[in-house]
């Protein structure tokens, strides 16, 4: 029967057991960000619509096209956040945290939302893993955020990436090459799509954003923004460059990255997927030296990247740490009711047991421990409960020992110390 209520386009269910993947890489993310020194932050998901309009632009696809944003019942714009380093610029101000020892840094998880065509690896909901650094000059955390990606990618088992950099220089030498970009961008005007004939208009960087392969095949030609940096631009650039060789990271220059953003200055990095098609970037990211000041905060620099976890799960090559699940099996309401007492002092004791209430036969509570792959199970019968013991059964020798009531844990947990020394 074909449901009338299903998730909305763009949209979709997460469902175990592929949760456990998804946990698994959380954990991962966590565990390396915070070996490199980050600490979690959480925003809300809403937020006012202005704030992605004055940081993420006006000009940008984001802004221009895919939001969902909509008016509460205080006749307030509310927008879903599309990305996830406006809240955290927000969050910075608003609580003062810059008068914290710098540079911060903060990592976070969570749903995105930007209203763009469907397709795989795109989605209308997706979700992004955050890192964010505020504070910091030095050309050496650009290459360090890039290690730490880098790295993080290896610890998900992603095999067959690649990193990609650029330059977008910064307020001194843009200007005068965005001036460059438009005069030769209108030569080939005609051929660009409708979206780009306004990009030209309106912010001709972003004319490398176009997802069009028409466009991108003529916007290859245009003048390159690494060719145009200032000094200081230029230097920042062989800085960091420096330092991923220093890490002894392989990586790409790529000229047209200018990713989307308009608050991006110097650095932008993506590291792609060579395993996936169109939509290839697992992360990206910069640096972005003005953004706490377009919002009214200190002169405080900026940097961090996005990865996209659908993207990465899509590659990743990890698996689920295995559960060892204790199932009781038992026959009657009094050793049920044994059952639930033994089961509540293994809960906590820190392991996972399952005791389900229909009233089935033995061989259907046996076939049931099997179905669910359960490590052990424990019988409990008139007989057992008269004498104060339980039979432990392993499953997949199909061993069987008497065990007596007080002693369950502590055998369970010698059981599991010699299978993870085996
Ligand atoms: P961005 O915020 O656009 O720089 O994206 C950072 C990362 O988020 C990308 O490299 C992707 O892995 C992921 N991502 C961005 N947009 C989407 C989307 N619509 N669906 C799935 N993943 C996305």
């Amino acid at each position: 029967m074909k449901p009338s209520l299903t998730a909305i386009k763009g949209t979709k269910d997460i469902l175990p057991p592929e949760t456990k993947l998804w946990q698994k890489a959380e954990w991962l993310c966590r565990e390396v960000f915070e070996a490199y020194g980050y600490q979690e932050i959480r925003t809300p998901i809403i937020e006012p619509t202005e704030l992605f309009v004055k940081g993420t632009g006006e000009t940008t696809d984001i802004v221009t096209k895919e939001m969902y944003t909509f008016v509460d019942k205080g006749g307030r714009s509310i927008t879903l956040r599309p990305e996830y380093t406006p809240s955290v610029v927000r969050a910075i101000i608003e609580h003062r945290l810059y008068l914290q020892a710098s540079p911060l840094r903060f990592y976070y998880f969570g749903p995105m939302f930007r209203h763009d065509r469907p397709q795989k690896g795109r989605y209308r909901q997706f979700h992004q893993v955050d890192i964010e650094v505020f504070g910091e000059t030095d050309p050496a955390i650009d290459a360090e955020i890039i290690e730490m990606a880098d790295y993080l990618l290896d610890r998900l088992g992603v095999k067959n990436k690649k990193i990609l950099v650029n330059s977008v220089g910064c307020s001194n030498c843009r200007p005068n090459y965005v001036t460059l970009l438009r005069a030769k961008a209108e030569e080939i005007k005609e051929r660009l799509c409708k979206d780009c004939q306004r990009r030209l208009e309106l912010n001709p960087l972003r004319l490398f954003d176009c997802k069009e392969p028409g466009c991108q095949a003529i916007t290859q030609s245009l003048p390159k923004i690494i060719d145009y940096l200032c000094r200081d631009c230029l230097t920042h650039f062989e800085n960091v460059r420096q330092w991923l060789d220093f890490y002894g990271l392989s990586y790409q220059i790529e000229p047209r990255l200018v990713r989307g953003l308009d608050y991006y200055t110097r650095t932008t990095f993506e590291i792609i997927s060579l395993e996936l098609g169109a939509q290839n970037a697992l992360l990206g990211g910069g640096r972005y030296d003005h953004l706490m000041k377009i919002y009214g905060g200190p002169d405080i620099c900026g940097l961090g990247f996005a990865l996209g976890l659908e993207r990465v799960l899509s590659v990743a090559q990890i698996k689920p740490d295995k559960e060892k699940l204790i199932y009781f099996v038992y026959l009657g309401e009094k050793a049920k009711k044994k059952s639930l007492q033994l089961c509540r002092e293994l809960r906590r004791q820190g392991f996972t047991t399952l005791l389900e209430y229909k009233d089935r036969s033995l061989k259907a509570q046996l076939s049931r421990a099997n179905k669910l792959a359960a490590t052990w199970t424990i019988i409990l019968g008139e007989d057992e409960l008269n004498q104060g013991i339980c039979q432990l059964k392993e499953m997949t020798s199909g061993q069987q020992k008497t065990v007596p009531f007080d002693q369950v844990g502590t055998i369970l947990r010698t059981l599991e110390k010699d299978e993870k020394n085996k």
